[in-house]
């Protein structure tokens, strides 16, 4: 699909094709970009390839992609775990490599020598702000962050965050880049771990965390109270099971540890893990999949 170019980003690698790289590249290929997927042997290049060929099926059935459309997206897109190949033309490297930064660091380091001087660097972390990393990069004025959700082609928003030193023009050329590839730009002022959705959405989950973990409410009256009160199709147990049960145990360990307010929330969660309630990829979670009761026209009647 190709869409009219206002940013003349045409040439792109995505770094890393795991779980989202995969979805970046596929994505900005379908719209056109011609993308090359670097990883870091040809194992993980044989496995992102193979991850991209899956989308097929969901961007049928999610977006009604035909298949034409679809494998006109696979032609725009090359592999490679060659990094000074992968990098040499391109206009916009996105990384998506895992989340530990002693990753991270060694990888824009070895970047910063490979890309030419004019290449963007943008990184698809959740947990780090750029900042992190602008010195490794060596341009740090090309450097910024640019958030997918995933399900990319559902989800479709980019998170875009840059540091004191990122180039005003830059960023709004990578606001450009990601309405280009279908993305609705949500633009921060400032850096802000979390970013705006996680900021809004983690002290949603952690107050119903706390209602549950203290037998003050059950599950499916928070998530009605949470419906009828804000309108909202799905309440924060619904959005735990589709965060899948065993990430929201470790987002809760990793932030609250020992806190006691959190404890029994982690004891009872680890408990449904153990009768194998892992959240919607299960089909068991907090609710019973395909068809779950919050989906039900009397799930918010008395
Ligand atoms: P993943 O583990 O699925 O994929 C990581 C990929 O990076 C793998 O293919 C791995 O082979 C490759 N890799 C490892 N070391 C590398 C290196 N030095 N150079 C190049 N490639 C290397 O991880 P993921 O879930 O796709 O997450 C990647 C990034 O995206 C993280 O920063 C994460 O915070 C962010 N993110 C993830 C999600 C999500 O839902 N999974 C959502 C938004 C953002």
């Amino acid at each position: 699909m190709k869409g009219v170019s206002m940013t003349n980003i045409n040439m792109v690698t995505v770094a890393g094709g795991g779980v989202l790289g995969s979805q970046i590249a596929y994505q900005s290929a379908f719209k056109g970009k011609k993308v090359t997927v670097y990883d870091i042997n040809d194992e993980a290049v044989a496995a992102a390839e193979e991850r991209v060929r899956n989308l097929r099926d969901l961007y049928k059935r999610d977006i009604n992609a035909t298949d034409e459309q679809f494998d006109a997206g696979l032609n725009n897109l090359s592999y490679s775990s060659d990094l000074a190949e992968a990098v040499k033309d391109a206009d916009l490297v996105i990384e998506a490599i895992p989340e530990k930064p002693s990753i991270k660091h060694d990888f824009y380091r070895s970047l910063a020598k490979a890309a030419p001087e004019k290449t963007i660097f943008a990184s698809n972390s959740s947990t780090y702000v750029p900042s992190t990393f602008a010195e490794d990069t060596g341009r740090p004025d090309k450097f910024l962050n640019m958030h997918f959700a995933n399900q990319i082609w559902r989800m479709n928003t980019a998170e875009i965050m840059g540091t004191k030193q990122t180039d005003p023009k830059v960023f709004d050329l990578i606001v450009d880049y990601a309405k280009e590839i279908g993305m609705v730009p949500i633009v921060l002022k400032k850096e802000q771990p979390g970013y705006v959705l996680n900021t809004l959405l983690i002290p949603l989950l952690n107050a119903a965390a706390y209602l549950w973990g203290h037998d003050i409410a059950d599950p499916q009256t928070v998530d009605k109270t949470w419906m009828i009160g804000t309108g909202a199709p799905m309440g924060p147990f619904a959005i735990f099971d589709v965060v899948g049960l065993r990430t929201a145990l470790n987002i809760t360990k990793e932030q609250q540890g020992d806190n006691p307010d959190y404890k029994p929330f982690m004891e009872k969660i680890q408990k449904m893990m153990d009768e194998g309630r892992n959240g919607k990829d299960s089909g068991q979670g907090f609710y019973t999949y395909p068809d779950p009761a919050f989906d039900r026209p009397d799930f918010l009647k008395a």
